[in-house]
């Protein structure tokens, strides 16, 4: 990965309706959106120049936007046309598309209902997540002392800018103490998931995951329960409480992002990367591939 920063790349990005050059798509610092975290967005992945599930994550950008109080003023077939444009025109095989809406700077203050809504859309080369060689060792989480808030206190189904400050916090202490990601637990004390994924647990053969009734049910863990029940795997979502953890047979997180990851640790627990895991990630490999 390039260490150059992300103001200071070539190519276009997509604003507001029109591609302009990358270093211009700037906006003001008294935007509500970096005041107030009135931002939401997306995480796509592109596999031999497709975008996979577009449909699904333009659907979710414009929901998080709704759970927010603000309409996206681009419809659907707007955003996957500008989307699809995007990948051609950056010539990317294999990368990632980053959307986002925000309000934007007519109103500084808590209430903010004349701003104009934004959306950019923009896209780079970026094959993997996670180191490849960590990957098929598994990787190592670090449970986080802070807790997925409860659905009455923050609008958890949304993909907004404001809920990952909690994820940062507890990725920046996981690596400090050289882990490579957080455990989040909720606000019962209920196993959630990492800073910027689902996650499963693998009991004899069985499949079972957190109820994603506080967090993002992301398009991912849907494709993986898909893509086990296929299998004949029969697959779980209930409570998961911290004291099982131990007794999992494999651990694998799954995101847009982080793909199908398998998990070695999760503080002093360690796990194989077994043959379920293996299995779902090769399916994954081959559907988001083909
Ligand atoms: N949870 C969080 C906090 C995330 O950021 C993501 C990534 N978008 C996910 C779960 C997984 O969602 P998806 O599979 O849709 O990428």
């Amino acid at each position: 990965m390039s260490l150059l920063p992300f103001d200071k790349r070539d190519g276009h990005i997509w604003l507001d309706g029109a591609f302009i050059d990358w270093k211009d798509a700037k906006l003001h610092v008294l935007s509500h959106a970096l005041h107030y975290a009135s931002a939401v967005f997306e995480g796509e992945r592109v596999y031999k120049g497709k975008i996979f599930k577009l449909e699904e994550h333009t659907e979710r950008l414009h929901d998080s936007a709704n759970f927010l109080g603000f309409n996206i003023p681009f419809d659907h077939e707007k955003i996957n046309h500008a989307s699809k444009q995007l990948v051609k025109k950056l010539g990317i095989s294999n990368g990632y598309l980053r959307p986002i809406a925000w309000r934007g700077s007519e109103m500084m203050g808590v209430s903010a209902q004349e701003t104009t809504i934004h959306l950019a859309i923009a896209g780079w080369a970026w094959p993997s997540y996670f180191d490849p060689e960590q990957r098929l060792k598994g990787i190592r989480l670090k449970l986080s002392g802070w807790k997925r808030p409860s659905p009455e206190t923050a609008p958890v189904h949304s993909k907004a800018a404001g809920l990952y400050m909690i994820c940062t916090l507890s990725k920046h202490e996981a690596e400090r103490q050289g882990f490579d990601d957080a455990l989040m637990l909720d606000w019962r004390g209920n196993i959630a998931e990492a800073t910027g994924a689902n996650i499963f647990f693998v009991f004899g053969d069985e499949l079972h995951t957190p109820l994603a009734d506080c967090f993002l049910n992301g398009i991912t863990r849907r494709t993986i329960i898909d893509l086990a029940k296929q299998r004949g795997i029969k697959v779980i979502e209930r409570t998961i409480n911290l004291s099982e953890v131990d007794s999992a047979d494999e651990v694998f997180l799954t995101g847009t992002a982080a793909e199908v990851t398998p998990v070695g640790q999760i503080e002093e627990s360690s796990f194989s990367v077994g043959e379920v895991t293996r299995n779902l990630m090769d399916d994954y490999q081959n559907i988001t591939n083909s």
